[in-house]
């Protein structure tokens, strides 16, 4: 891919045969997990450049190194093509990942045995976001809102009701695996009523928000956090918006609080992610996102799945498994051996250990970078279909698994 590679092929055989067999599974596989993607060469670059032979702790213009002028361009690069992109007031661009942001708000703003509210994992939430096997579980009073039993959907009445017993500090929307729509301002009026603070974890769907698919929690909330990796499509990392009335706190946990260095060539590649997203290639990218995942959810049903709370409005679905009498776990294993990756995934009041699960979660953004519209859509729900009824039946799972590598070979990733 560049001239980096050809100098661990020399270094290192053994690492680059690993990059070369990864190499090959991103191009001939068939990725359905919704949480990734694939960033350009532009960003990969960036991210594997020099930028990374450098201290830089503190913030530009306050760099406790000598040497950092370049440094401090591209940060100042990165913050300014964020404020742009989401019209956040405060950026802070160094969390070197979507947990780690959540870590500086949680500590920046809150004491230890606080409560916070937010969403239960197996409903669609996030480990960071108060897991018992997790910091946050351990350090704060986690108390968690779940989907509607009806609807699968959230339901603001309960949720209110929620919040004005447990009287939380902070409430957390954001989820992992939620179908729907987030409605940030009904957060928003909630918080307001119990005087907690409000935290928009957008780690999944920033893309979507840049794009205007998915309405803004800029306006709402008083912390947004994201990770720059999954719809947004940069380099891995996090990041955290706020009010200029926060900016101060917030920053003094990023660093020295939390981090050290930051890593200077996420940064840079985040800059070059950014001023991607800028373009009107992305804005189509976003929207060919839903309209596939609208596809394959469709499909899908037609085929006979369940999905939960009935669709999708965003770039990811969940389909439940329990009619079918096959497990998430072995889901994901039959489709992995056809060359369909997909990530098992509990479901709403889920039975299943969160190891076997009863659902699996799809997503588009990845095949939407490979340039996959409608048609194929259609081709992998079938053949996601085909595979998982016939689980015994070699023959058929072998022809699977050369159709999707003939559709890859179709759709060529890092031209
Ligand atoms: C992916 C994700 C994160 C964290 O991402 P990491 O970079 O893996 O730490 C945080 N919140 C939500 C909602 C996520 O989906």
């Amino acid at each position: 891919m560049s001239i980096i590679l050809k100098n661990v092929n020399e270094v290192d055989s053994e690492v680059s045969e690993i990059l070369d067999l990864e190499e090959k599974r991103q191009k001939f596989k068939i990725n359905l997990i919704a949480s990734e993607n694939y960033a350009s060469t532009a960003v990969m670059e960036t991210q594997g450049s020099l930028m990374t032979n450098k201290y830089a702790e503190g913030y530009p213009g306050k760099r406790y190194y000598g040497g950092c002028e370049y440094h401090d361009m591209v940060e100042n690069l990165a913050i300014e093509r964020a404020k742009k992109l989401f019209g956040a007031e405060h950026v802070n661009v160094q969390p070197h990942s979507g947990t780690q942001a959540n870590m500086a708000i949680y500590f920046a703003m809150l004491d230890v045995g606080d409560t916070i509210m937010s969403m239960n994992l197996s409903h669609g939430g996030h480990l960071s976001h108060g897991s018992p096997v997790n910091f946050t579980g351990k350090y704060f009073d986690i108390v968690s809102y779940e989907v509607d039993k009806e609807t699968q959907t959230l339901n603001f009445d309960t949720l209110r009701d929620l919040a004005l017993k447990h009287q939380p500090k902070l409430i957390i929307a954001g989820a992992s695996a939620y179908p729907r729509e987030i409605d940030f301002a009904a957060f928003r009026e909630i918080a307001d009523e119990v005087g907690a603070y409000f935290l928009a974890d957008i780690a999944h769907i920033a893309g979507l928000v840049i794009a205007g698919l998915h309405k803004s929690p800029i306006p709402y909330a008083d912390f947004v956090t994201t990770t720059t990796h999954k719809t947004l499509r940069g380099p891995r990392g996090g990041m955290i918006m706020c009010k200029k009335e926060y900016a101060e706190k917030v920053n003094r946990m990023v660093f020295p609080g939390i981090q050290g260095g930051p890593l200077m060539h996420a940064i840079a590649a985040k800059a070059v992610a950014f001023k991607e997203a800028m373009s009107d290639n992305f804005m189509k990218y976003q929207k060919q996102i839903v309209i596939n995942a609208k596809t394959l959810a469709n499909e899908l049903m037609i085929n006979g799945f369940d999905l939960v709370s009935g669709g999708t409005d965003n770039h990811l679905m969940l389909a439940d498994l329990i009619k079918t009498g096959i497990t998430g776990k072995e889901a994901e294993e039959t489709l992995g051996n056809v060359g369909i990756i997909v990530s098992r995934s509990t479901i709403p009041f889920e039975t299943r250990s969160p190891f076997v699960t009863s659902g699996i979660r799809l997503g588009t953004p990845a095949v939407t970078t490979r340039g996959m519209k409608e048609e194929e859509m259609k081709l992998i729900a079938d053949w996601v279909t085909k595979s998982l009824n016939n689980i015994e039946n070699a023959t058929i799972q072998n022809e699977i698994l050369s159709a999707v590598e003939g559709l890859c070979t179709q759709f060529p990733l890092f031209k």
